[in-house]
C-alpha cells in the first residue's frame, strides 16, 4: 500500500497482539479499512471475539500478577520507556502515514502534531516511572505507643485502553506511556477505523525490550471486543476515549463490579471573542480551533461567541477562511482538508448542516456536501446563531463552525456554559483582567488565551461535566493508574 499514502509501505494484513504474537483471531474472522477518499479497501484485519479477549486479558493479568513485568523497578520501567519513545521517533513518518492514511488526513497533520506530542508523552512518562512518591503522614499512636504512617503509590494493575479514531496514535501513547510508568499492564482496543497504529506500537514494545504480555492489542468491534474487555473481571481499569453514548455504557457495565473508570469524552467548545481581541489572530486562532483535522478533535472550538460589536465583520472574515480551504484527496499538493473519517461520519454532518439551514442560522459559508466517491465535507460557517439551536448544543465532530453573538461578559458565560459539555474552551481579549476572569468563570477542562487549548505531555487533559471523568497527561495523568496505600507501622 504505497500509493495512497505516498512513499511509505503500511501493512495489508494485520493481527491481533497477543503475548508479544501476532495472531489471528479464534474464529478467522477479518475486517477491512475503507479509504475515505476513494472507498476503496486498502488493508484488513482481524476481527477479533470474546475469546481473543480472554486470551489478551490472561496475558496482561499473568505479566501484572507474577511476571518480569511485575519485578521491575520504576528507574527500569522507565529505561524501557525511552527505548519505546525513541523506536517511535525513528518511525514517527510511517506512524504519520499509518494514521492519515486511516483517516483520510494529510499526513504531515500528524507529523507536526501528533507524533511529537506521542513521543513527549512516552519520554514525559519515563521520567515520572521512579518519582511515584508517597507522603509520611503524623499519626497520633496506637493504643498509647507512637506509629508512623506513610503511603505508597501502587499499580492498578490490568487496564483496558480504549481508544477513537480521530488522532488514534497519539491517544494511545496518552494512556499507554502514563500506564506504563505506573507499572500496569494493558489491553488495547482502537477503534475499528484505525487500528494500524496501535499495533506498531505493540511491536516497538516488543522490540524496546518490554516482557511479552505487558502490551496486547486486540481489535475488532466496540460491541464485540470493547464490551467483552468492560465486563471481563481480569480488568482492573478502563480508560476510554470516546463519545459520551459509549462512555456512559462503559461506566454502567464497570460498575459491576466496580472498576476504575476513566472517561476522555465529547465536547461542544466555546470560544470566546471580545471585540479589543487582535481581530486578524482570532480569526485564524478560531479556524484553527474548528478546522483542524476536519473538526473531529474532542476539543473543537465548534460554538464561537463574539461580541455583538464585531459580530458582523468576524463572521465575514471567518468565512473567507473557510471558503479559502481547500479540500480534496490528501495526497495532492496543497490540499489543506481531506475528507472526514467514514460514512457514518459524512451523514452526520451533513444532517447536523441541514438541521442548522432549517433552524434559521445564516449560512456564510459551506453547504451540505454532495455524495460522490469519499467522504468530504464543506468547511461551513453559520452566523447569527443561538444557543438554543441543535448546531450550538450538539457534538458534530466535523468542520462545521456556529457563530453566536453575545452582549456583555454574563451572556457570553452564560451561552459559554450552557451545554452538558465542558472539555475545552478559548477567550480572545487584548484585557488581561477580563482574560482572566473568563478563563475562571468558564467550565473546562482547559482554557487557552488567545491560543488555542494546547496539549502538552506536562498538562493535565480531561473534561468536566459530561466531558468525562478524570485527567491524562502530566503528573495526574500517571497517578490515575495508582491506588494510594497507606501503611502505618507501631515503631516502639
Ligand atoms: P466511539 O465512542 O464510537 O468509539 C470509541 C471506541 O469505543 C472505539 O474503539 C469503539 O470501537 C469503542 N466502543 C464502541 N462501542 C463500545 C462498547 N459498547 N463497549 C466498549 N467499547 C465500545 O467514539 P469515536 O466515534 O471513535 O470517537 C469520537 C468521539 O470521541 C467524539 O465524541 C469525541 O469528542 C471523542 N473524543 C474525546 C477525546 C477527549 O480527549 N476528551 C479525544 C478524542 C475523541
Amino acid at each position: 500500500m504505497t500509493d495512497m499514502a505516498g512513499s511509505l509501505a503500511l501493512p495489508r494484513e494485520m493481527r491481533h497482539f497477543i503475548e508479544g504474537r501476532e495472531v489471528e483471531s479464534a474464529d478467522g474472522r477479518r475486517g477491512e479499512l475503507l479509504s475515505p477518499v476513494d472507498e476503496a479497501v486498502f488493508a484488513t484485519y482481524a476481527f477479533g471475539g470474546e475469546e481473543d479477549v480472554d486470551k489478551a486479558v490472561s496475558s496482561a493479568r499473568a505479566q501484572f500478577d507474577h511476571g518480569e513485568w511485575s519485578r521491575l523497578s520504576g528507574y527500569d520501567r522507565g529505561l524501557l520507556l525511552n527505548k519505546l519513545a525513541d523506536l517511535i521517533e525513528r518511525d514517527a513518518d510511517l506512524i504519520a502515514e499509518m494514521d492519515a492514511a486511516c483517516i483520510g488526513r494529510p499526513a504531515m497533520e500528524p507529523r507536526i502534531l501528533d507524533l511529537p506530542n506521542a513521543i513527549q508523552t512516552i519520554r514525559t512518562s519515563a521520567g515520572w516511572a521512579d518519582k511515584l512518591e508517597g507522603r509520611t503522614i503524623p499519626t497520633p499512636g496506637y493504643l498509647g505507643r507512637p506509629t508512623i504512617s506513610y503511603t505508597v503509590h501502587e499499580a492498578v494493575g490490568v487496564v483496558a485502553a480504549i481508544t477513537p479514531w480521530n488522532t488514534p496514535f497519539m491517544i494511545t501513547c496518552w494512556k499507554v506511556g502514563p500506564l506504563l510508568a505506573a507499572g500496569c499492564t494493558v489491553v488495547i482496543k482502537p477503534s475499528e477505523e484505525t487500528p494500524m497504529s496501535a499495533l506498531h506500537l505493540a511491536r516497538l514494545v516488543k522490540e524496546a525490550g518490554f516482557p511479552d504480555g505487558v502490551v496486547n492489542v486486540v481489535t475488532g468491534s466496540g460491541s464485540v471486543i470493547g464490551n467483552a474487555l468492560v465486563r471481563n473481571p481480569g480488568v482492573d481499569k478502563v480508560t476510554f476515549t470516546g463519545s459520551p453514548g459509549v462512555g456512559k455504557h462503559i461506566q454502567q457495565e464497570a460498575a459491576e463490579d466496580f472498576k476504575r473508570v476513566s472517561l476522555e469524552l465529547g465536547g461542544k467548545s466555546p470560544q470566546i471573542v471580545y471585540a479589543d481581541a487582535d481581530l486578524a489572530e482570532a480569526v485564524a486562532g478560531c479556524a484553527m480551533g474548528i478546522f483542524f483535522n476536519q473538526g473531529q478533535i474532542c476539543a473543537a472550538g465548534s460554538r464561537i461567541l463574539v461580541h455583538e460589536d464585531i459580530a458582523e465583520i468576524f463572521a465575514q472574515q471567518f468565512a473567507a477562511v473557510a471558503e479559502s480551504i481547500v479540500v480534496g484527496d490528501p495526497a495532492q499538493e496543497g490540499v489543506q482538508m481531506g475528507p472526514v473519517a467514514k460514512k457514518a461520519q459524512f451523514d452526520r454532518v451533513n444532517d447536523y448542516i441541514r438541521k442548522g439551514i432549517d433552524a434559521g442560522a445564516t449560512l456564510m459559508a459551506g453547504g451540505v456536501s454532495e455524495y460522490t466517491q469519499g467522504w468530504f465535507v464543506k468547511p461551513t460557517v453559520f452566523a447569527n446563531a443561538n444557543n438554543d439551536m441543535v448546531i450550538a448544543q450538539e457534538e458534530i465532530f466535523g468542520p462545521v463552525a456556529t457563530i453566536i453573538p453575545f452582549k456583555d461578559e454574563d451572556e457570553a458565560i452564560q451561552i459559554a456554559n450552557g451545554t452538558v459539555y465542558g472539555l475545552g474552551a478559548t477567550v480572545w481579549t487584548s484585557d488581561v483582567k477580563r482574560a482572566h476572569r473568563l478563563a475562571k468563570r468558564v467550565k473546562a477542562g482547559a482554557v487557552g488565551v488567545n491560543c488555542w487549548a494546547p496539549i502538552d505531555a506536562r498538562l493535565p487533559w480531561g473534561g468536566v461535566k459530561q466531558s468525562g471523568i478524570g485527567r491524562e497527561c502530566g503528573l495526574a495523568g500517571v497517578m490515575a493508574y495508582t491506588e494510594e496505600k497507606v501503611i502505618t507501622v507501631v515503631t516502639d
